[in-house]
Order: C-alpha cells, then structure tokens, then sequence
C-alpha cells in the first residue's frame, strides 16, 4: 500500500510518497501566497499526478495549514493564503486523483506524527505545537486526535498571551499566533526569524508570551510530553534553553504538573508522518 501525503503551509507545501510506512518520494517548494488556492492546487495535483503514473499511490492524505472542518472534510479558512474558506479539499483532490483522500489541520497531524513516529512515542495525552508562518496545534488522547465539538480543539494560536496588543490574523487582539509566529516577528522586527534567534535580548521577550501560551496547555491537559515543531523550533537550545526557564517561572511549585517540552523529532516530516498515520487508522482504501 502506497500513501501519497501532502503539508500544505503558508511558506512552503511538501508532497511525500511512503511504501507502506518509508518514505521514498519528497519534495518541498515554496507557497506564492499570491497565487492562492489555485496555484497551490495546481501545483499539488502536477506532482501528484506524475508520481502516480510513476510510482502509484492508492490513498492520499493532506495536512492544510489552517482550521479544517473534519467531519465535512472541507478547509474553513486560512489566515495566511486566500481562496481556501470553506473549500472541499478532500472531494476535490479526490476528484482529480481517482483515490480516496482523507485532511486535517496540521497542528493535529503534527500531533499524530509525532505520537506515532517521534518525540511523542509513548506519551498519552500528548500535545504538539508548530510554530511556522503561524502556529497550530494538536492533542493527542487516548491515541488519538482529538478535535473538540466542531474540529476546533487544539488552536493554541489564538489564546491571548497580550490583552489588548496587536491585532490577530483572526480579529482578536494579542493572540499567541500574533505575539510569537514566524510571519508576524518578522513583520515586527524586521528580520528573518532565523536571525533573530541569535539575539538572546529577543528571545528573552519571546518566551515569556510562549510560555504564558504553553502554561495553558500545561495546567489545563497536564500532558505527557509537549513537543515543538516548525521552522522556530530550529532554534535549538537558543530557544529551548530560556524557554524552559520561564515555564518554571511562570508555573509555581505549586503544581506538580510535568514541564517537559521538547523540539520534533521528525522535524520538518512531522506533518507528513501525521498524514500517513491518520491513512493508516482512517482506513482510507
Ligand atoms: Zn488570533
């Protein structure tokens, strides 16, 4: 059984071919968010359909970078890349394909990724963060995803780390997504994220918004483990290092909830593992 899986991001879109559960096909380019949905569509389906004749893939699964409504299987809206609210991703690319496809939002499919083949292994309940172009996130309970009432569940983005700062890509005012993700600090600073890691005077300030957003998830889920994933959690230690500090700061000793946050281990594939372990456990076939 051939997966086809597909990371659709704000910066950069990968497509993956697994051979049961290897990877042996992966390509990333880079998103024009001016070109929208169309762009992006043609793009995918172009790969998609060169590597079927190629390879052959008998199922597909998509992580979009923004809220997906599951149960319809359609994408809600995105922030960042115009074109896609209440777009019918999987009946499209299954259209154009001729295989079954099954989407979610990214941040859970970081989450299922990474609890089935990363840093999350073994650890229940388990959340994952990705902080990219903007930031997601997902709860892993009981081994599975767990997307709320209405696929909402998991947007760690936008809790208010700042009541009245800075307007959000969502409307609301100081959201974590707003305060902390790759597309807005460079926006604010004017600098290219990876270099303002290097500026510990920087990174001072932005783990404390961080962490006032992780201590959320810390006291509400009491996790397992909470991972970080995307471009930010290539920081390393530079982040990580501070990062820690301030949680132990901000959550006293009163609570005996864990602090244990690691980077992804499968660093830029986490999305794609995640796409080809819901396959797996949707059944799509
Ligand atoms: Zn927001």
């Amino acid at each position: 059984m051939n997966t086809l899986a597909i990371d659709i991001g704000g910066t950069k879109f990968s497509v993956a071919l697994f051979e049961v559960s290897r990877m042996t096909l992966r390509q990333t380019h880079a998103t024009r968010r001016d070109g929208g949905r169309a762009w992006m569509m043609e793009q995918i389906v172009g790969i998609a359909k060169l590597w079927k004749k190629d390879a052959g893939f008998q199922r597909c699964s998509v992580g979009f970078g923004g809220p997906v409504d599951f149960s319809s299987q359609r994408v809600t809206v995105s922030n960042v890349v115009s074109g896609w609210q209440e777009f019918p991703l999987a009946a499209s690319l299954q259209h154009e394909l001729g295989v079954p496809v099954v989407i979610d939002n990214d941040g859970n499919l970081g989450a299922l990724g990474e609890a089935v083949y990363g840093s999350g292994a073994g650890c229940d309940p388990f959340f994952y963060m990705n902080i990219s172009t903007g930031i997601g996130g997902g709860l892993i309970m009981g081994g599975e995803v767990y997307r709320g009432a209405d696929s909402f569940a998991g947007e760690i983005g936008h809790i208010t780390v700042r009541p009245g700062g800075p307007r959000c890509g969502c409307g609301a005012q100081g959201c974590l997504e707003r305060m902390c993700c790759g597309m807005w600090i460079e926006e604010d600073h004017g600098k290219p994220a990876k270099d303002l890691f290097t500026d510990p005077a920087f990174v001072r300030n932005y783990v404390v918004d961080l962490a006032i957003g992780l201590k959320s998830v810390i006291l509400l889920l009491n996790p397992a483990r909470l991972v970080i994933g995307g471009g930010i959690s290539k920081a390393g230690d530079a982040l990580f290092v501070p990062l820690n500090a301030e949680l132990h700061r901000q959550i006293t000793s009163w609570s005996r909830a864990r602090i244990d946050v690691l980077p992804a281990a499968l660093a830029d594939d986490s999305v794609l593992y995640g796409a080809l372990a819901l396959a797996e456990s949707a059944s799509v076939s």
